[in-house]
C-alpha cells in the first residue's frame, strides 16, 4: 500500500509499505483523512511523540475511514461503515489496563499508523460516525478526545476563570472547549495577533501578548480577582513558567504542551505552597473517543472552524518540515 513513512530524522517519505495484517478482532479501515498532529512534527525531527517507534513506519494517528474488511470475530462493523479509530491499544491483561489506565499500558500493542492506505485496529478501538459528520470533520475525533482529557483534568466549573496559553490548534480547541464547559472569562496568552483575533470565534473574552504586555496587570486591570484554571497548550519553558505565575490562590494548572524529553523548567515549590496549586499532566486519550465523536456530531462544537488546509500524501513531507499551515489550524491529509 501507499504511505508517508519516516525512515529517519528528517528522513520521511511516501513509498510502498505492506499492509498490517487483519487479525480476528480487527476491522480493516481504508483511511480518507489522517490530521497531522504535533507529535508528528516532533517524531519528524526526531523528538519522543507519545509512543517511542522504530523506522521504517509511517506517521499519523487521527484517522477517518471507511470499513472494507472485518475479522472473522468482529460483531459490530461491516463493510462499508464510517469510522474513526482510537489509535492507541493496550493489552488490556496488564496492571494498568485492568485498574482503568489503559493508556498506561506496559505492552502497548499497537498504534495507528494513519499516513497510509490500509489500517486494522482492533474492533474495541473503532467508532461509528453518523451519517451527518463528514469523514474530514471526523478526523478530528482523536485531537478533540486528547482534549477532552486534558479538560477532564482541568475541570472548569461554571464561572471560573480559565487561562489558556497557546492559541495552536489545541489551545484553539481548548477555548472552545472552555466556553462550552460555562467558564465566565477565557484568558488567551499568546504572541501572534492573528491568533489572538481568531480566538475570539471560540469564545475567549481577553487577550494578551506576553511579549508587550504584563500578564498578570492587564488581568487585575480587567477586574479579575483570581485565575482558577490554567491550561498549558505550548511545552516551551517559558510558557509552562507562566503558567505557573498567572495561576491563582488554589488554582489547577494542567500541562497540556508536549515538553522535550529530559527537558527541565524552573519550578518553586513555595510558590505552588503558597497559592496551593494543583498540577496535573496529560496523556493522550483514555476513554474520551466516544464523547469526541459525539460532540463533533453536536452543534456545539464545529470542526471545521479548525481545519487550515487539506492536502495530499505527497505534499506531507514539506508541512512535517515547514509546519506551514499547522500554525493555523489543523491540516488533514487526504488519502483516497
Ligand atoms: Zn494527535
Ligand atoms: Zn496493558
Amino acid at each position: 500500500m501507499k504511505a508517508g513513512v519516516y525512515y529517519g530524522v528528517e528522513d520521511f517519505r511516501v513509498a510502498e509499505f505492506p499492509e498490517p495484517e487483519l487479525k480476528e478482532d480487527g476491522v480493516k479501515i481504508a483511511v480518507k483523512y489522517c490530521g497531522v498532529c504535533g507529535t508528528d512534527v516532533h517524531k519528524f525531527h526526531g523528538q519522543c511523540g507519545s509512543h517511542p517507534m522504530k523506522p521504517p513506519v509511517p506517521l499519523g494517528h487521527e484517522v477517518s475511514g471507511v470499513v472494507v474488511e472485518t475479522g472473522k470475530h468482529v460483531t459490530h462493523f461491516k463493510v462499508g461503515d464510517r469510522v474513526v479509530a482510537d489509535p492507541n491499544w493496550g493489552c488490556g491483561a496488564c496492571f494498568f489496563c485492568k485498574n482503568n489506565m489503559p493508556h498506561m499500558c506496559e505492552n502497548g500493542k499497537g498504534v495507528v499508523k494513519g499516513f497510509a492506505q490500509y489500517i486494522c485496529p482492533p474492533e474495541s478501538n473503532v467508532y461509528h460516525i453518523p451519517d451527518h459528520l463528514s469523514l474530514r470533520e471526523a478526523a478530528l475525533a482523536e485531537p478533540l478526545s486528547c482534549c477532552l482529557h486534558g479538560m477532564d483534568l482541568l475541570d472548569v466549573k461554571l464561572g471560573d476563570v480559565v487561562v489558556v496559553i497557546g492559541m495552536g490548534m489545541i489551545g484553539s480547541m481548548m477555548v472552545k472547549l472552555c466556553s462550552i464547559a460555562g467558564a465566565s472569562h477565557i484568558i488567551v496568552i499568546e504572541t501572534q495577533e492573528n491568533k489572538r483575533e481568531s480566538a475570539k470565534d471560540y469564545g475567549a473574552t481577553l487577550f494578551i501578548n506576553p511579549n508587550v504586555e504584563n500578564v498578570e496587570t492587564v488581568i487585575a486591570q480587567n477586574g479579575i480577582q483570581n485565575v482558577d484554571k490554567v491550561m498549558e497548550c505550548v511545552g516551551a519553558k517559558v510558557t509552562m513558567r507562566t503558567a505557573f505565575e498567572v495561576a491563582g490562590k488554589c488554582a489547577t494548572i494542567v500541562l497540556f504542551g508536549l515538553g522535550k524529553e529530559g527537558e527541565a523548567i524552573d519550578f518553586y515549590p513555595y510558590e505552588a505552597f503558597r497559592k496551593e496549586l494543583t498540577i496535573r499532566a496529560s496523556y493522550v486519550n483514555p476513554h474520551t473517543m466516544e464523547r469526541a465523536v459525539r460532540l463533533l456530531s453536536s452543534n456545539q462544537f464545529s470542526a471545521s472552524m479548525f481545519i487550515s488546509k487539506e492536502i495530499q500524501l505527497e505534499e506531507a513531507e514539506v508541512e512535517l518540515r515547514t509546519q506551514k499551515d499547522s500554525r493555523y489550524g489543523k491540516v488533514l491529509v487526504h488519502i483516497s
